[in-house]
């Protein structure tokens, strides 16, 4: 009998594998699954070798995988200054100062997330609060919102901001009685600040990269689609891949920016292993419904005089969209409004019909302002619905955006599967956050239309044996088999037995890529 390396022993194993659905126990030899079965019949591949692990009835799922995430945007956010639970201006003041003691290496002091409405004080923080507690960096901190921000005197003379700098579509305040700049800038204002912000340093981004992918290991991921926005990022990935460092599997998206050097190297889809992996292109369509830059057919519901944009011209779209499908590129569109929704598709139905191909597995992002008539369209140019569940919950505001009537057909995830369109789910973090289990709870016990809301299989599904379709991996990953990688995360909780308004308090206690332990929850004894 084989020895494995692994062997997992009392677990409640969920496969999806409709040919096994439950298991006992697995074993994992050279980062495969060799066995799944009882006990007694796993027992047997374990020899002096073998790491044996007795999980105590935890649940083992497919490993989760992420189909859209902003790695570095996230790791640059966990190292910045989160001033989210602050309570006072006080309070504030000692946190900044405190940051900027414990990261001597940073030239400027960046964050925020403060919320002046929670402060004590109940007013904005100034550059003279800032100066008191750090006088001599640059800091820039912006509000929870993303619209406001406050600077200290260093980062104000760096910006080359004075009493008399007018911004078209922002605002410099400035005080009332000496009329000196208050330190707090007003959209279009904040981007004078930016733009004299240094880029990060090389090790500061591999720094936020290995953040990123810790957190995401320990919110259960053993993959993610991981899009890119530099040159710069993109090597510091190989970096880590040809170092071992990369902690789960990472499938690239990469910007459409990049797409004519790609496409002049003959790179496509698919060029690497089974740990690192050209994926797809990433095209803009249109904005965001917060933003109510979403190109809608009809006005937004709340702003009568507008409804969005769309960023590319019909011509522009299906010329970017032919060049990649023609050069073996799959391609992924950011497309929220129902008008971007259609101009994509017409590109789609365009380019599919001039160069036909039964498996180019192209994918719409977010597709969130849908109708049947799209989600019809979407299943016959066999379309992939790449969505972020936990945008139900973030966007409680839609019924006010789009009216009844529409937001009704904003992430109708169950009618997309019934209809047959593979739906594939992610984060988009760091705009919602990375974990899978707030995905699939929130695709599961969402409260606003309802009769949208999945089964606990669905869901499950969308993060596992659908990612790995979309991916073109089905037959390497996406359900518990022998013969599939060893991709597996263990759950504090089954699951399926747990109240939908529960799944949110389950506990991600270990993650295994490749039958290699990635993240392992500390026993509190
Ligand atoms: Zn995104």
């Amino acid at each position: 009998m084989l020895s494995a390396d692994l062997v997992i022993l009392n677990a409640n194993v969920i496969t999806l594998n409709p040919r096994q659905p439950r298991a006992q126990a697995l074993a994992v030899k050279e980062g495969k699954i060799v066995a799944a079965g009882s006990n007694d019949e796993v027992g047997g591949y374990v020899d002096g070798e073998t790491r044996v692990l007795d999980v105590d009835g935890k649940t083992v799922v497919p490993g989760f995988v992420d189909c859209h995430v902003h790695m570095t945007g996230f790791g640059q956010q966990l190292q910045a200054l989160d001033l989210r639970d602050v309570k006072s201006i006080g309070d504030m003041k000692d946190r900044i100062r405190r940051y900027a003691e414990n990261n001597p290496g940073k030239t400027w002091i960046l964050g925020g997330r403060w919320d002046h409405e929670r402060f004590a004080e109940r007013r904005y923080p100034n550059r003279w609060d800032l100066d008191e507690a750090v006088p001599d960096k640059p800091v820039f901190l912006v509000r929870v919102c993303g619209h406001v921000g406050v600077a200290n005197t260093k980062a104000l003379k760096l910006a080359g901001i004075t009493r008399d700098t007018i911004v078209e579509g922002g605002k410099v305040d400035v005080d009332e009685v000496s009329g000196e700049p208050t330190g707090i800038l007003r959209e279009n204002a904040l981007n004078l600040v930016w733009r004299v912000v240094p880029k990060s340093s090389e090790a500061e981004l591999e720094e936020a990269i290995l953040g990123a992918c810790r957190r995401a290991v320990e919110e259960g991921l053993t993959g993610v689609h991981w899009i890119v926005d530099s040159p710069e990022e993109l090597r510091l990935i190989q970096k880590l891949w040809r170092e071992g460092k990369l902690p789960l599997r990472v499938y690239l998206g990469i910007p459409a920016k990049l797409l004519d050097e790609a496409v002049r190297l003959g790179l496509a889809t698919g060029f690497g292993d089974d740990m690192l992996k050209l994926g797809f292109v990433k095209i803009f369509a249109d904005g965001s419904l917060g933003a109510r830059t979403a190109a809608l057919k009809e006005p937004y519901s709340d702003k009568p005089e507008t409804s969005g944009m769309l960023l590319l011209s019909q011509r522009k779209l299906n010329q970017l969209i032919l060049e990649a499908h023609r050069a073996g590129w799959q391609v992924a569109v950011h497309a929220i409004g129902d008008r971007a929704i259609e101009s994509v598709l017409k590109a789609f139905s365009k380019v599919l019909r001039r160069h036909p191909s039964m498996n180019h597995r192209h994918r719409v992002e977010h597709c969130s302002v849908l109708n049947p008539r799209l989600i019809r369209w979407m299943k016959r140019l066999g379309l992939i619905a790449s969505v972020q569940p936990h945008f139900i919950v973030s966007d409680f505001w839609v019924v006010d955006r789009v009216g009844v009537e529409r937001a009704r057909w904003v992430y109708p995830f169950k009618t997309l599967i019934r209809e047959g369109v593979v739906v594939a789910s992610g984060s988009d973090c760091p705009v919602e956050p990375i974990s899978p289990i707030l995905g699939v709870w929130a695709a599961v016990a969402r409260k606003t239309f309802k009769e949208e809301s999945l089964t606990v299989e669905e869901a499950l599904k969308t993060y596992t044996v659908n990612a790995a379709y979309v991916s073109f991996d089905e037959d390497k990953k996406g359900i518990i088999e022998v013969g599939k990688l060893a991709d597996l995360t263990v759950l504090s909780e089954d699951l399926f037995s747990v109240p939908p308004e529960k799944i949110r308090e389950i506990n991600v206690e270990m993650t295994i890529v490749g039958g290699k332990i990635v993240y392992e929850k500390r026993q509190n004894t």
